[in-house]
């Protein structure tokens, strides 16, 4: 390899010339800044991405000098950091040196405030990376400015079929915690099993799953495999989650424990309070039935007493059989059905056209599995929304 030298730092000159092994080619090639176009990386997938892992190429074991271990990204300048590490493949590189680019960047770019990812240093804030909107409200609550928390699903985003992009895959190995629900999203699931390691979360730990309702689902092979992931819809769930995220927390940062705790009775408080005004009001519907555009809500219609009834499966995309929406229709005019619900994120298509033929009313029912772009709601907010909905759409006194 040539031997050109941008003006680097001490560590980052080595490299060049070497044998550097990522994590993810792709993230060696796709975030690759113009101004590191002076260093020669000889990227060697060691943890093949999906895509690789599918067509058969894998890992190879070369002589490895240099371990990319994380790869960091930051507008408007871009930033790498480089780990000199154990390599799974080579024995020899045992120490663990950091390698900060940031002068690289800064002089190829001509300037900017490039913020690097440094180890964290006792006091600062956790770096803690949520995989949709309801944990990341959990983190935020229970863990106020010891935290700095990043979401992976942008809003407007529909979560179940998110596709991350390296710089999320980066976030993700940079993190000090992962929060995630196993089973909803499938793109997160294997990038946490691939880089998060211990940091990773489960969320749902402390909550009895449901199984999907096998007489209400059309069925795909993935939902009848799965249990039913979507847990925060019912705020007693919630609870659960922020006491998850409480002791994850101050397991990462003892110092801070007391105030973890501290913010996550408050938590919990509130979400018993939100619960209640949830049973409270629909105590006494004249309506059981709640017809939903997909099977999010089947947490929620246990703790208030409903039967859900989902005209699609636990994923939106799965398209619902003739068949299966005639056994919609046909329930909705039987059981009196006023309200057919459908979703912020998804098509409301099927939804309203079963309204439009059984006589119903559609209605905006949100499954909170991301927030929609500009909206100043919150958790609860849209929950408490989402409560005057039902309770005029299940006919509540
Ligand atoms: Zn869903």
């Amino acid at each position: 390899m040539s031997q050109s030298t941008p003006p680097l730092r001490t560590h980052a000159r080595e490299a060049i010339g070497r044998n550097v092994v990522s994590t993810h080619m792709t993230q060696l090639e796709q975030m690759r800044p113009a101004g590191l176009s002076g260093l020669r990386i000889e990227a060697i997938n060691l943890a093949p991405t999906s895509a690789s892992r599918r067509s058969g190429v894998g890992a190879t074991a070369p002589a490895v000098d240099w371990y990319v271990k994380m790869i960091f990204m930051s507008n408007p300048v871009p930033t790498w950091r480089i780990t000199k590490t154990r390599s799974p493949y080579s024995k020899a590189i045992a120490a663990v040196a950091a390698l900060v680019f940031t002068g690289l960047a800064l002089t190829a770019c001509g300037g900017g405030s490039g913020a690097t990812s440094e180890p964290r240093i006792s006091g600062a804030p956790l770096k803690v990376v949520t995989a949709f909107y309801p944990l990341q409200y959990a983190a935020e609550q229970v863990g106020g400015d010891q935290v700095t928390v990043t979401n992976l699903t942008p809003p407007g985003v529909e979560p179940h079929d998110l596709e991350l992009t390296p710089a999320q895959v980066a976030e993700i190995q940079n993190a000090d915690l992962v929060l995630f629900v196993p089973g909803f999203q499938p793109a997160v699931d294997e990038a946490i099993r691939a880089e998060a390691g211990d940091k990773a979360v489960d969320v749902t730990s402390g909550i009895n799953l449901l199984a999907p309702d096998p007489t209400s689902s059309p069925g795909s092979d993935e939902d009848s495999n799965q249990q039913d992931p979507h847990v925060w819809l019912d705020p007693a769930n919630m609870s659960a989650i922020g006491a998850t995220v409480a002791k994850s927390l101050s397991a990462a940062d003892p110092a801070d424990q007391q105030e973890f705790d501290r913010r996550q009775t408050q938590f919990a408080t509130a979400m018993t309070d939100l619960s209640k005004q949830f049973s409270d009001a629909l105590r006494s519907c004249t309506v059981k039935d709640m017809v939903v555009s997909h099977e999010a809500f089947a947490y929620l219609a246990k703790a208030v007493g409903l039967t859900q009834v989902g005209i699609s499966g636990l994923s939106p995309d799965s398209e619902p059989s003739p068949a299966r929406l005639a056994q919609v229709a046909e329930l909705v005019k039987a059981q009196g059905v006023t309200t057919i619900y459908y979703e912020t994120l998804v098509d409301p298509k099927v939804a309203k056209t079963l309204a439009d033929e059984t006589g119903a009313t559609a209605a905006v029912l949100d499954p909170l599995e991301g927030l929609v772009p500009g909206t100043t709601g919150d958790y609860v907010s849209i929950m408490q929304s989402n409560l005057k909905t039902l309770q005029q759409g299940q006919v509540c006194p």
